[in-house]
């Protein structure tokens, strides 16, 4: 199909399938997907490096062992990957590579993928793994973009796409605001469930900036969303996982046979052992009970400007005590005016055409144009509960954001309805969308990576990490997209590097970029709350605290757990004993290559 085909060609749908948009998304869905495909220019490659055979296993004896799988889950569930990469889009992602790739697009990708229909059925692929030693990689839906997509870190591994045939929503407890769902459940999913059972009014979800994601793997890589619930790994309770040897376990209540508190209790007895299950390579999570949210009994988004970059430093101060007394109750974001720019769906063509960064000036007087005005800063939150609870903390928050200069309280009356602020409003009160998606045009073939260093909610830390990120955005000819997402006493500035894919030294520049990021800021105490696969290494090299002991716990855990080494060897830094040792990580020094020198014989 050509890029015009494509763009014209109609957007899955739920419930038809697991992954599709629900059908009141559709139209944006189809504007979406037709202006990424009218910015695409990539062509689609010829396979290079065929075919992929994960290292330690020579090909025929893996070919034998992929039929073997046929046998057990059935001819149709197992696929090799040998065909074209197809990018695809948001809506229509591939799992076998890394739509987004920041190296050669041969390098993260899959040998096969592999589609179970149960826990029983993870289980043989984990025992077959072990058999073969076979490294197999866990996805749920895939959509992990920005940190890797469905991408294995090991090529040549097994994708275990889960949500495939294991989508169900199990179970929704509208008495105890709980949910217990599959791999497969995507935030649009679960808000559809509700919506069929009468409850959105009743009960919230608490959904990321995109719904594509599932709930299960956007919580286990410790994903955050915007209601007062937006911790989603603080919010899950209970697991049930497939160990790397092939066990299954419950955690907290689940432990306890007919139990009726799996949902509603996360601890259980003894020592709470769902913390290794989240980032980390330790099991493979195939049921996960999750908290639903009360409706607060009344909503109002509101927004603030501030004219100034420097007045950073000084709302980020008054934010902190707000925020921790529950004034300011959501995660909330403080976003550069330069992302606002970029979320118009724009190219960053449109704006300016020259060399480096689009110079500020640009960028300002394009905000003058639009609905909200020039501005440096904008905050974006939400306050809940019926009209006098919200009147209250709006007043206290408009005296103390009011305190810096120029600040403006924006009227959402005043404001179009594709105005990104309904996005953001939407998004506040648990109904997913796909706005979000639109500053990834800001870049031909637009593909996007995430630095995301966790920091105190102090203004001086603010402004040290936005002139650390200024500095490199501008050495690398980068333009900077920051937001400060705060949390309640911390926040995550989220630095989105938007670049193009089909572009050699933009990527390179990106990952330069990056690199530097991480390390300038682990020397100044900021460390990555999650990250790309392409990072890992690098990042986990960071946590190093008493001569890297946490990562000697983690590899003493991976060892006892995985002794063959075959569940997302690499993931987070975590490399099984086989690989230890040769070469495997990734570093400044490795540039493209991911692949380490073999594998300890079986
Ligand atoms: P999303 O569902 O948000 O699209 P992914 O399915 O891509 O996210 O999952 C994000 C990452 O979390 C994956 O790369 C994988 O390493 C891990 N992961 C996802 N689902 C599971 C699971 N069920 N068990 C263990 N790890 C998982």
């Amino acid at each position: 199909m050509s890029f015009a085909e494509e763009a014209k060609s109609d957007v899955p749908t739920l419930p038809g399938t697991h992954s599709g948009i629900p059908p009141f998304l559709l139209e944006k869905a189809r504007r979406a997907k037709a202006g990424i495909f009218e910015g695409r220019t990539k062509p689609q490659k010829e396979r290079q490096r065929l075919p992929v055979v994960p290292q330690g296993i020579e090909r025929d004896d893996f070919l034998k062992a992929l039929a073997e799988l046929k046998e057990l889950l059935g001819d149709g569930n197992v696929e090799i990957n040998d065909k074209p990469l197809r990018d695809g889009w948001y809506m229509e992602h591939p799992n076998t590579h890394d739509m987004m790739t920041i190296l050669d697009e041969e390098e993260f990708v899959a040998s096969a993928v592999v589609y179970p229909g149960s826990t029983e059925e993870v289980q043989q692929v984990v025992l077959w793994a072990n058999k073969h030693r076979v490294p197999i990689f866990p996805i749920s839906m895939g959509r992990n973009l920005g940190y890797g997509g469905a991408a294995p870190r090991v090529r040549g591994s097994v994708t275990v796409d889960l949500g495939r045939r294991m989508n169900k929503i199990l179970d929704i407890n509208a008495e105890d605001y709980t949910c217990l769902v599959e791999p497969g459940v995507s935030f649009y999913a679960l808000y559809e469930a509700l919506k069929e059972r009468g409850l959105e009014e009743h009960m919230w979800i608490d959904t990321p900036d995109l719904g594509g994601g599932s709930v299960i793997g956007n919580t286990v890589d410790r994903g955050v969303g915007y209601t007062p619930y937006g911790d989603h790994w603080a919010c899950h309770s209970g697991l049930e996982v497939v160990l790397p040897t092939g066990e299954v376990i419950r955690t907290g209540m689940g432990a306890l046979p007919n139990n009726n508190t799996w949902q509603a209790f996360p601890y259980g007895f003894g020592p709470y052992s769902d913390g290794i299950f989240s980032q980390s390579n330790f099991g493979i999570v195939t049921k996960m009970g999750m908290t639903l949210m009360p409706n607060p009994g009344g909503y109002e988004s509101f927004m603030y400007t501030f004219p100034n970059d420097d007045d950073l430093a000084q709302l980020i101060d008054i934010i902190r005590p707000l925020r921790i007394s529950n004034i300011l109750e959501n995660v909330a974001q403080v976003r550069h005016v330069t992302q606002y720019i970029a979320a118009s769906g724009h190219p960053r063509s449109k704006f300016y055409t020259g060399p480096g960064p689009v110079p500020q000036d640009v960028i300002r007087a394009a905000a003058a144009e639009t609905p909200v005005g020039d501005h440096a800063w904008a905050y974006y939150g939400m306050a809940y509960g019926p009209a006098h609870i919200r009147a209250h903390k709006l007043a206290l928050i408009d005296r103390e954001f009011r305190r810096i200069p120029g600040a403006r309280r924006i009227d959402p009356a005043t404001l179009p309805a594709d105005e990104y602020f309904w996005s953001r409003d939407r998004v506040a009160r648990g109904v997913p969308d796909i706005h979000e998606l639109r500053w990834v045009n800001w870049a031909p073939n637009g593909a996007h990576i995430a630095f995301s260093p966790v920091s105190p909610i102090r203004g001086a830390d603010a402004r040290r990490l936005f002139a650390l990120g200024r500095r490199l955005h501008d050495k690398y000819g980068i333009d900077f997209f920051p937001a400060f997402c705060v949390g309640l006493r911390e926040m995550h500035l989220i630095v989105e590097i938007v670049f193009d894919r089909d572009d050699a030294a933009n990527k390179a520049a990106a990952l330069a970029c990056l690199r530097d990021l991480v390390d300038e800021a682990a020397r100044e105490g900021y460390g990555e709350y999650r990250t790309h696969l392409v990072l890992m290494d690098q990042v986990a090299g960071t946590y190093s605290w008493n001569d890297g002991a946490l990562m000697k716990f983690n590899e003493r855990l991976k060892d006892a757990l995985d002794p063959n080494g075959i569940l997302a060897p690499g993931r987070c830094g975590i490399w099984p004993r086989r690989y230890r040792g040769r070469g495997w990580e990734m570093t400044r020094e490795s540039g493209e290559r991911s692949e380490g020198n073999g594998v300890e014989p079986a």
